[in-house]
């Protein structure tokens, strides 16, 4: 299948819409520059060499770490976010450098156990003001991150920590804007949008898990390829795919699946270059700066949309509602809070770090939050001598 898009030479100069990192806002801690690189690949090589990314590689992506080593992690579905995203970068002259960075940091906050996890840690912080993961994430690299001698956290860029920032409610972005006036949470307040390469990161994450769940759902035996028949966007390339290879049809093995997604893959990201450059043309910023001021302009066609949607309304029912995923994450979110209660009635259980935070809720939840999910099952077979899983 042809890519319908003049692509712009490589190096292309960045649209007049990009974030130049020329013209960051800057980090909170002033630095002086490191050539060769700019700030926003600087960023991105903090957040690559933290420990909050590495420990990215055992938590749960949709299935818990121990059930099989071929599903997708938290890592490996940051790394499949940053490539797409850099794809679609690159189309648009957009900033790649910063992209991948916001990629890639983007689920530094998450929990072990993935969704399961930030509901029981959102359940046990309900009286000590909250747990959210994309607050969390901001925290891991602005606080939690001990590696430099200057400063907590990574110092990341204004830019980096704006993508990074993706959802953030008012109540919580009035108390972010006590600690910092015209900080990243200034936009839910002011009804704006975050920089373009926030956007796209935004819709290369969901691009992303659309694909790699129905891989992993199959692969599972939660979802077979005859449900899928019924999903629009993946039953067309299907067939596409069937009619140039009929022996796909009975050939063991995952080649049907793979060309599948890859066709389906290949198709939203031209759609959303497409749709991006209409909407870009249609509004025509002036800068960075008044591409916030505009409504989101990284998009897909409203047909896309919809196509997407049912995609994904089906995953959350076929898949992330199915009873044997429900019963892990069960287990999971019940072991998740009793080793929330196990630190709060001993803190000396946790390094002494968190045991002597000032704050204890927010710092077993903290330290609850960096967990791997192996980690986390380990101490929770440490502290109560029960095991959550069979191993
Ligand atoms: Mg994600």
């Amino acid at each position: 299948m042809s890519f319908p898009l003049d692509l712009p030479p490589y190096p292309a100069p960045l649209a007049r819409w990009a974030s130049d990192p020329q013209h960051s806002r800057g980090r909170r801690l002033p630095e002086p520059a490191a050539p060769p690189r700019n700030e926003h690949q600087r960023d991105r090589d903090r957040i690559v060499h933290s420990t909050a990314f590495r420990r990215l590689v055992y938590k749960t992506q949709v299935f818990i770490n121990h059930e099989g080593d071929l599903f997708r992690t938290r890592l490996t579905h940051s790394l499949e976010v940053a490539q797409l995203g850099r794809s679609a970068a690159r189309a648009l002259q957009l900033n790649e450098d910063l992209v991948e960075a916001i990629a890639l940091a983007h689920d530094l906050g998450h929990t072990p156990f993935g969704h399961a996890g930030q509901d029981a840690l959102a359940d046990c912080m309900r009286s000590h003001g909250g747990f959210e993961h994309n607050l969390q994430s901001l925290r891991v690299v602005d606080l939690l991150e001990a590696r430099y001698p200057a400063f907590d956290g990574l110092n990341l860029t204004f830019e980096t920590r704006e993508g990074i920032l993706k959802h953030c409610s008012a109540r919580n972005a009035r108390q972010l804007l006590q600690a910092e006036p015209d900080g990243p949470a200034q936009r839910f307040v002011d009804g704006t949008q975050p920089s373009l390469e926030a956007q796209l990161v935004n819709l290369a994450d969901a691009l992303a898990y659309n694909a790699h769940d129905i891989d992993d759902g199959v692969r599972s035996g939660l979802i077979t390829l005859a449900q899928l028949d019924d999903v629009d966007l993946f039953a067309r390339f299907k067939q596409q795919v069937l009619a140039e290879h009929p022996a796909l049809a009975t050939v063991p093995g995952r080649r049907l699946l793979f060309e599948t997604l890859r066709r389906m893959l290949s198709a939203q990201m031209a759609d959303l270059i497409a749709s991006t450059q209409a909407t870009l043309q249609a509004h025509a910023p002036a800068d960075a700066e008044a591409a916030r001021h505009c409504p989101p302009l990284v998009c897909f066609s409203a047909g896309l949309q919809a196509d997407v949607t049912a995609l994904q309304r089906f995953l959350f029912s076929a898949l992330y509602r199915h009873p044997q995923v429900m019963q892990t994450t069960a287990l999971a979110r019940s072991a998740l809070a009793e080793l929330f209660a196990a630190y709060r009635s001993d803190p000396a259980a946790m390094p002494a770090d968190f045991a002597t935070a000032a704050d204890a809720p927010r710092a077993v939840a903290d330290y609850i939050a960096g967990m791997t999910d192996r980690f986390a099952l380990r101490e929770h077979h440490r502290l109560t001598g029960r095991r959550v899983f069979e191993e």
